[in-house]
């Protein structure tokens, strides 16, 4: 169990895209408990959103596992990605940071440039930045916001995985990164909860694509967790002290909870698992 009281999230706010280091309390990150089973030695893994929240989990897990890593963040998230440089190097691990904008498709072609001259090649690809943005009515819900939201959500999705293709190496793993949100979508996120769907979708469409090269390519749908994403305009602030409590839990998820999921489908004791969506959300279907 994690050591953090799940029931009693005060109300917060941070803007876009929200640091960690600022969260009250800090997210379990798996940085103090988790436990590696060399079950990534000698993998070379690039990770979106590893800055905080559950690409910061995985981003630690995978490093645990023995994965070198590479992780990309939003410039304005720099104080966040030296924390996990220090948790990584002070493991022993081997990572390296490449911050930018993943609305330009052109950086996506970088960040896989930059990677593979860092890496060599890449074992696995965790997709798992994405926007988050509540509104209350459609009326709120801006052109910009929009086009935001699918670009980083969706679009960027593509692009990574397109450029990132002829570097993945064969029993490599991709993993997406859905919601519950595409199976029980929020009336306060009709753009983000469509991603979430699209991304599901675009897995199945994906794996049968990649099992030719020998890449399986699967998805987590986390439920609540606590992370930046969820004081940043992720949410109406007023849900933040009940957040998680319709799981059947009764309490959200913390970032090291899911990043578990994805140790499972970046290794090979997933190897016969492909185009599936592992749902880690408390119980709530
Ligand atoms: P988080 O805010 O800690 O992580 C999201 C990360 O996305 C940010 O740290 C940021 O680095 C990255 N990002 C956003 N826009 C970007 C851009 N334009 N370019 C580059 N990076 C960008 O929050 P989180 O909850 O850990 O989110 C991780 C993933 O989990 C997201 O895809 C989110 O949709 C998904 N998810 C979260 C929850 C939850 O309850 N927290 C539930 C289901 C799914
Ligand atoms: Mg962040």
């Amino acid at each position: 169990m994690t050591n953090i009281n799940h029931n009693n999230f005060e109300i917060q706010s941070q803007p876009e895209p929200g640091l960690e280091s600022k969260m009250i309390p800090k997210p379990d990150d798996g940085s103090s408990n988790y436990n590696g089973h060399k079950k990534l030695v000698g993998k070379k893994a690039l990770i979106t959103g590893g800055d905080s929240g559950i690409g910061r989990a995985v981003a630690i897990a995978f490093a645990h596992e023995g994965a070198d890593i590479v992780i990309n963040y939003l410039p304005e998230e720099e104080s966040d990605a030296q924390e996990v440089k220090q948790i990584v190097e002070k493991i022993g691990g081997n990572i390296h940071l490449i911050p930018g904008d993943l609305k330009s498709e052109k950086f996506n072609h970088n960040l896989v440039e930059q990677a593979v001259k860092l890496l060599g090649h890449i074992d696995i690809l965790a997709l798992i930045a994405g926007k988050q943005q509540s509104i209350e009515q459609i009326d709120d819900l801006t052109t910009q916001q929009l086009i935001d939201t699918y670009t980083t959500n969706v679009f960027s999705l593509v692009w990574l995985i397109k450029a990132a293709k002829p570097y993945i190496s064969r029993g490599g793993s991709i993993i997406t990164t859905s919601s519950l949100q595409a199976d029980r979508p929020s009336s306060f996120l009709i753009d983000y909860a469509g991603t979430k769907s699209a991304i599901r979708n675009m897995t199945i469409s994906l794996a049968q694509q990649f099992s030719d090269y020998g890449i399986r390519v699967n998805c987590v749908a986390p439920g609540p967790t606590w992370t930046a994403l969820q004081v940043a305009g992720g949410r109406p602030i007023e849900q933040l002290p009940s957040f998680g409590k319709n799981t059947i839990l009764n309490r959200a998820g913390q970032p090291r909870e899911i990043a578990t999921a994805y140790v499972y489908l970046a290794s090979n004791e997933s190897s016969f698992i492909n185009g599936e969506c592992i749902k880690v959300n408390g119980g709530l279907t």
